[in-house]
Formats: structure tokens, C-alpha cells, sequence
């Protein structure tokens, strides 16, 4: 006997190593649905340059499904009630959807399932968000883990096992219900549109994602623990976004460069350096499962009351790129222009804003969220609080980066400061991360006018560290 099952697609955007729509399918035929709920089901509404990134995925995933025979149903309004409308259009006596992890997703699930429950049908959860489950590791005290390198040791004691489940075939309902038009949705901008510096870059969907990956394996890998570190170099794998929106599944990745660093050894020390940074994402969300606070407040209670400043101006300097420390303001017009920020420069941009500044971090992760296209709360907030020194495995409060001597290390030859900020790219290389130090006859030399053409530091390194020193020894007393 067949059953007729919904497929509520959420931040699964993929139709290879689906476990829950393998699931649908593998009992009879499957409606695929999405709601828009100012975000996918279970999710806080998207900020402006995920909204970009979701119109382009859930083209690619109708187009996918299209090619199977199927389709994609977009429904939008409140989640229970268009899951309810659709399952009494065509009768789905069971609704299957990917396990979310966010506090949001955990609400809404368990609203729609005693929903469902109401009117005889079953909502069944899946993984395939993760390699491993979050309740799954645990301290040999049987606690959750706070420290990444114990964490990561047990990632990989516990391996990742499992083949890959995708549907071999989606047979479509005997009739579609009604649907909305994505186009609709106004998902993308339309004037001024900030975003037209997003498509020459990126390809969401699944092809895109699968891309991205033969472009790390054929590119930066074999050399991955050295490039990772160098924003004026692409040497990582951009796949950000596409595992943000699920296009691809950790757990294929892990396959994948398991098997490709077997095959070719001389790959082997790249492909588990590359592992080891998928596992802090694996981090975040085992620390947001059990602490789901954590999006909102500091994880150390002794942060929770911190007095962080109020300056619009400073935050407003921040987020335009105009701060006067090149460096931060290449990371901050590279963020706004293509809704990516290397992972070097939004751990300095980030340490500006909380330690340099004294903002919140609050403020920082909201404004990523809003610009990033791979916005992802539990990776936003983990490394916010990290960055902040409020959060598990942080970073102490002592640790204040220098954007000068990052920008000397990270960005050796200027090439990504000359690439973001071009009113400075005539300087010379020993001046490109400090205009400040340079001469009058030097900057004129170079047509930059500090104050008129680059603005001035808004606040001085060695003034700014020492205030951010005396107003966080406060803190010393409980935080290491
Ligand atoms: P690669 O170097 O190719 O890494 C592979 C994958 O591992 C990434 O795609 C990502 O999924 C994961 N990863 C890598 N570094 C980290 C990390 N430090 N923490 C968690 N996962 C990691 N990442 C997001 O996906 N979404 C966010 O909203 C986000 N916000 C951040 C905010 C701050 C302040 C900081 C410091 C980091 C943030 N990161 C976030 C982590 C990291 O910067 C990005 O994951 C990384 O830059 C993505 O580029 P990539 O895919 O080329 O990475």
C-alpha cells in the first residue's frame, strides 16, 4: 500500500543524501513543499542577502524536481495552517521534514506536529543536517562539551557513518494544490540593488555547491592549512552559504574528502585540516542544542550585564567600511559588496566592534545576519560570543586584535585592502594597512587625503585597547 507524504523543505535545499525525503518517497508519492514564513519554516526571519541567496536555491531545487517529474509548492502564510491546507488538498497522511536545531525551529516543529496530530497525521523528524547528532557526543562525565579540540577528538572517535540517502524516484501527487509564484515573494531586491555584485560570484543551489567542492579539491586543498589563513588569496572552499541552506550534506562532504585524500595522499593533510573547521560548525550547534540562549545572551553569566557603549556614529563607521583602519574596512565593503566575509577578517572586524569599540556583540551578529549569505545562527552567535570572550572555548578578554598587524600577517602585499578600499591602493605596501603613519608628501604621493578621500581612525589603536583592557578587567575576577 502506498502513502501519499508531505516533504517540507527548510534549510534542506538538496535532493541528493536527503534522509527525509528518501523517506517520503521510498513509501509512495510525495508533495515537496516550502513556507514562507519571513524565513524557512522553524527559522527567524532571513536578513536581506539570505533572502538573495534563498530565491536562487529554491529556483535550482524547483528545477531539480522538475527534471524528476516533480515540482516544488510554495506556499506562504503561517506554517501549521498551509501544511493543514495542503495535506487536505491531497490527502498526505504524514509530513516529513529535516530536524531543526534552532530554539525557533524546535518551537514551530512541535507546534505543527500536535497540529497535525489533531487531524490523524504524523510529522516524523529526520537528521541531515549534521554528521552527528548533538545529543550523541558527550564529556566523559556525560556533559555537553566546551571545549572544541575534546569535541573535535570525539567527532572523529565517533566517526561519521552512514551511506548517503537520496530518493531514486519522486512520484509526484494526482493533483498539486494551489501554489504561490517565488516571484512573489520579492525575495530579491529591486532598486537600488545592492546585490548585483552577488551574482558574478555565486551559484546557490545544489550544481553550485558540488562546484564549489571540485573547485576546493582541483585548488587551494592540497595546501588548505596555510591558504585558509590569507583573505588576499581564494583558498578556501566558499561552501559557506551552500551548506547554510543544506544544498549539500555535511556528511557527503565528509565522504568526499575522505575518499579523494585516500585516493591522493599528498591531499590528506589539507582535506583533515578542512574537516576540522567543518567540525566547528558541528561545535555550534551542539552548543546551541543545549544551550538555545545562546542566540540571544552571553553563555558566561558574568558578561550578561556588561556595560557595552551606545555610539551610533562608531557603528555606523563599522558597518559602511569607513572606520579608518583599512583592513577592517576592506572586510566590511567586502561583506556588503559580495555577502561573504573571509573567516580572518570577520574575527578582526568582529574584535574591532566588541573590543576596539565596545559595542555588542549583539550588534555585530545582527548586522551579519542581515549581509552575510551565509547567515547561520548558530555559527553567527557561537563566533560572535567566541570573538566577545562570552562564549564556550572563547577567546579571553585580553586577546584585542591589532588591525594593523593583522592586516601585515593575513594581508601581506596589501592585494586585499587595494582590492576593497581602492582610494589607498597607490600607497606603498609598508604603508597600505596604516595610512595614519605615512607623511603629508607620502599620501599626496599617492592622491589619498586623510579625512577627505579615507577617513581618519575613528579611535586610536593604543586608547581604544587600553579602554577595552580596564573596562574588561572587571570581568577578570570570573573569566580566565
Ligand atoms: P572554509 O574554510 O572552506 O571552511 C569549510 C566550512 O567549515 C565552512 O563552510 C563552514 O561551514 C565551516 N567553518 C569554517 N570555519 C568555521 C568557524 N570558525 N566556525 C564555524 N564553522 C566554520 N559561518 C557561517 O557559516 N555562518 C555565519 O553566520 C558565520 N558567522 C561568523 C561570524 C564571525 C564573527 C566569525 C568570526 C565567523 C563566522 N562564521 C560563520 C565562520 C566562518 O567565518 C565561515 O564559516 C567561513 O568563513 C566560511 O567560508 P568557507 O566556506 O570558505 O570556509
Amino acid at each position: 500500500m502506498t502513502t501519499q507524504s508531505i516533504l517540507l523543505f527548510t534549510r534542506d535545499l538538496r535532493l541528493s543524501d536527503h534522509p527525509a525525503l528518501a523517506a517520503a518517497a521510498s513509501v509512495g508519492p510525495v508533495v515537496p513543499m516550502f513556507v514562507w514564513t519571513g524565513g524557512p519554516a522553524g527559522d527567524r526571519p532571513l536578513g536581506a542577502a539570505s533572502r538573495w541567496w534563498l530565491a536562487g536555491s529554491l529556483e535550482a531545487l524547483a528545477r531539480s524536481l522538475e527534471a524528476k517529474g516533480s515540482r516544488l509548492l510554495l506556499r506562504r502564510g503561517e506554517l501549521a495552517a498551509e501544511v493543514l491546507a495542503v495535506a487536505s488538498a491531497t490527502g498526505a497522511r504524514t509530513v516529513h521534514v529535516t530536524r531543526g536545531y534552532e530554539p525557533g525551529a524546535q518551537r514551530q516543529f512541535s507546534a505543527l506536529g500536535a497540529a497535525l496530530v489533531e487531524h490523524g497525521i504524523r510529522l516524523t523528524e529526520h537528521s541531515g543536517r549534521l554528521l552527528i547528532e548533538p545529543e550523541k557526543l558527550a564529556t566523559k562525565s556525560g556533559t555537553p562539551f566546551k571545549v572544541f579540540t575534546p569535541f573535535w577528538r570525539a567527532v572523529q572517535e565517533h566517526g561519521v557513518s552512514g551511506r548517503p540517502e537520496t530518493a531514486s524516484k519522486l512520484a509526484p501527487p494526482k493533483r498539486w494544490p494551489e501554489g504561490d509564484r517565488l516571484e512573489d515573494w520579492g525575495l530579491r531586491p529591486s532598486k537600488p540593488d545592492w546585490a548585483k555584485g552577488f551574482s558574478p560570484l555565486w551559484q546557490p543551489g545544489e550544481d553550485g555547491a558540488w562546484q564549489s567542492v571540485e573547485r576546493l579539491i582541483d585548488g587551494p586543498l592540497g595546501n588548505y592549512g596555510e591558504l585558509r589563513n590569507r583573505p588576499d588569496i581564494d583558498g578556501t572552499s566558499r561552501l559557506s552559504p551552500h551548506l547554510t541552506f543544506g544544498e549539500i550534506s555535511p556528511r557527503q562532504l565528509w565522504q568526499r574528502l575522505t575518499v579523494t585524500a585516500a585516493a591522493e595522499p599528498a591531499l590528506q593533510p589539507g582535506a583533515d585540516a578542512w574537516l576540522r573547521e567543518l567540525a566547528w560548525r558541528e561545535f555550534s550547534y551542539h552548543l546551541m542544542h543545549h544551550w538555545p540562549s545562546m542566540t540571544e545572551r552571553a553563555l558566561r553569566q558574568e558578561f550578561r550585564d556588561f556595560a557595552y557603549r551606545a555610539d551610533v556614529d562608531g557603528l555606523s563607521a563599522w558597518q559602511k567600511g569607513l572606520t579608518g583602519y583599512p583592513y577592517i574596512d576592506a572586510g566590511m565593503r567586502e561583506l556588503w559588496t559580495t555577502g561573504w566575509m573571509h573567516n580572518r577578517v570577520r574575527m578582526a572586524v568582529a574584535s574591532f566592534l566588541v573590543k576596539h569599540l565596545l559595542l555588542s556583540w549583539r550588534e555585530g551578529e545582527r548586522w551579519f545576519w542581515d549581509t552575510l549569505v551565509d547567515a547561520d545562527a548558530a555559527n553567527n552567535a557561537a563566533s560572535w560570543q567566541w570573538v566577545a570572550g562570552s562564549g564556550a572555548d572563547a577567546a579571553p578578554y585580553f586577546r584585542i586584535f591589532n588591525p594593523i598587524t593583522q592586516g601585515r600577517k593575513f594581508d601581506p602585499n596589501g592585494a586585499y585592502v587595494r582590492k576593497w578600499v581602492p582610494e589607498l591602493a597607490k600607497l606603498p605596501d609598508a604603508l597600505i594597512h596604516a595610512p595614519f603613519e605615512a607623511t603629508g608628501i607620502e599620501l599626496a604621493a599617492a592622491g589619498v587625503g586623510l579625512g577627505r578621500t579615507y577617513p581618519a581612525p575613528i579611535v586610536e589603536h593604543k586608547f581604544a585597547r587600553d579602554r577595552a583592557l580596564a573596562a574588561l578587567q572587571s570581568l577578570k575576577a570570573v573569566v580566565p
